[in-house]
This record gives C-alpha cells, structure tokens and sequence, in this order.
C-alpha cells in the first residue's frame, strides 16, 4: 500500500466516524520521526479516556504524574516534563499530600476512593501502561508521555496547565514552531520569558529557510543548547559527574545535587529584577497550597514561580 492509498483509506475512515464523536488524528513520534495515528474521542474527558478501564485510585495517580510531569518538574528553568522512575513512587505521588488538612475534616474520613496505590501498584501501572505506548521509559529512567497521550491529551494538557488570560507569558506547555505539535522533548529559546520551542526533528527544515538562527519571536540567538526534556537533567555538568563518580549507578544523586552548579545564562541582575516583580505580584497567595489531584487553580502558577529555585526533581 502507498502512503497515497493509506491516507486516503485514514481520510475515508475519518468520515465514516465523526457523527460518533470520534476523529483520527496523527502525530510524529518526537524523536524518531514515527508517523502516529490514534483515534480520539472528540467529545468526552480525555484524562476519563486515558484510562477507562482503570479505577479512580489510578486515574487519580495518574493526574498526580501528569501534574509532576507538567508542574513541579517544567518550570521557566527547567524543562523537564518527564519524571524519574523514582519519583513516580514516591509516597506523594502515589498517595497525594495535604488531603485531610482541607476544612477540618477528620484524618479518617479519607474517601476509599483515594486512598493512593501501593508500591507495586503503582509499579504495574506504569508498566502497563508503557506497554499500551501512553508512556515512554528512556534508557535513563525517565517517563514521558507518548506521542499517542500527547495527541489524545493535547487539549486537556493546555486546559489544564496554561493560563489562557497570559497568552504572551511563559506557558507550561508549548507548540514547535515548526510542526505545531506540543514539545516535551526537544529545544527551547534561552530567554526565559519567551515560549519558541523546536523540535529536535523539525530544525533542519525549520532554520534552512531562516538564515542567522535567531529566535522568530525575540531575536535570541538560537544555541540550539537549551534543551527541552531529560536532556534539561542529563546535559548538566553536575548529572554528567555524578554519573562518572558513580559508575553510572546512581543518577538520582546528581539529580538532587544539579541544581548548586546550574547557572545558566540570565545574568544575577535580571534574575533579581524578575524575582523581585514575582515576590510582589504573588503576595496575595495563600501560603501553601494543595498538591496532587485537586483541579488547577489560576494562581498555582505563581506558587511556583516561587519554588522556581528549588530542585524541580526532588
Ligand atoms: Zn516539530
Ligand atoms: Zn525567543
């Protein structure tokens, strides 16, 4: 078959579907170029969809990876969006934190519905999962989510973790330039602010036609060296030392201790002059919110804003 016919044979498909609600949509994987296709239900709630068959103690798990994925570990420094094998069980993932201090209610009364996975739940959850491609497992241990979540999840994603009222400022999930699908692994502009992120597979094509290499929104100089994904961890000097004094064993020591060497280009002037306008404008902030599987608040972004120097991976 041609990739003429097979697109034809997809396009037929996709009519003979949409009155149920359904639409073929298509992807490529973000490293390997593979062509994806996935069927996504058009109608109902996605995150519902990831994972009909499972039960609401791992819909909730799941919604806790995502916002360690997409929250505490993407932040304007570091653009991780992944998580390491470690920390998808940890206890506050697995769990969630903070449920019975909310309006008094007994300890006890923690619904049965969300009492957390154990361990080797949790365990057989991510692999299944990886074995049904909605997650990926990189040789260094790091989750993400496939190009199949991406697609089905793409508009859940910016609902749940882009703040619509700032559409210039910098927002947790981003577009390549280039192909217009969501980025989770690939390259950023090096200015902070700014939301230009390309593909790793897209750039060849992309600065062809841009001679000078600049960033198309701020005229930043593109290094092509600022990373998006695992490789915002992995192409540290510390994550690198780490690895050699350790002899490639325990990479989460280097993880923790990354962040004393990382200082990356802003200069201390700017960083105090930006941390300085977050200290104000997050001041109305109540002290310390709810992690884990609540609904995302308009203002958790400023809460970390404020975590912004601590170890995003911890
Ligand atoms: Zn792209
Ligand atoms: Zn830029």
């Amino acid at each position: 078959m041609t990739q003429e016919d097979f697109e034809s044979y997809i396009s037929a498909a996709a009519d003979a579907i949409s009155p149920y609600d359904y639409e073929i949509r298509s992807t490529q994987h973000q490293t390997t170029k593979e062509r994806i296709y996935a069927l996504v239900n058009s109608v109902s709630d996605p995150l519902t969809q990831f994972a009909t068959i499972r039960t609401p103690d791992e819909i909730s798990y799941l919604k806790r990876l995502l916002d360690s994925m997409f929250e505490t570990n993407n932040t304007r420094r570091r653009e991780v969006m992944a998580v390491t094998g470690m920390q998808a069980l940890e206890t506050k993932i697995r769990k969630g934190t903070n449920r019975q201090s909310e309006g008094g209610e007994a300890p006890q009364a923690t619904p049965s519905s969300d009492r957390g996975l154990t361990q080797t739940e949790a365990e057989r959850l991510l692999a299944n999962l990886v074995k049904e491609t909605w997650l990926e497992r990189s040789n260094e241990g790091f989750y993400t989510l496939s190009p199949r979540a991406l697609l089905e999840l793409r508009s859940w994603l910016v609902e749940a973790y882009n703040d619509p009222d700032e559409p210039d400022s910098w927002q947790r999930i981003k577009f390549c330039e280039a192909c217009k699908e969501i980025v989770t692994i690939g390259q950023r502009c090096t200015e902070r602010e700014c939301n230009v992120r390309l593909h790793n597979i897209c750039t060849a094509a992309f600065w062809n036609s841009r001679p000078g290499k600049k960033c198309p929104k701020c005229q930043t100089d593109w290094n092509g060296k600022a990373y998006v994904g695992q490789k915002a961890i992995t192409s540290t000097e510390e994550y690198l030392k780490g690895k050699r004094r350790s002899g490639g064993k325990k990479q989460n020591d280097a993880v923790e201790n990354e962040e004393e060497a990382e200082q990356p280009e802003a200069s201390g002037r700017r960083r105090n002059r930006r941390r300085a306008v977050e200290e104000e404008s997050s001041q109305e902030d109540t002290p310390m919110e709810e992690e884990g599987a609540g609904a995302i608040e308009p203002d958790e972004n400023e809460k970390e804003e404020e975590e912004e120097d601590e170890y995003p991976l911890e």
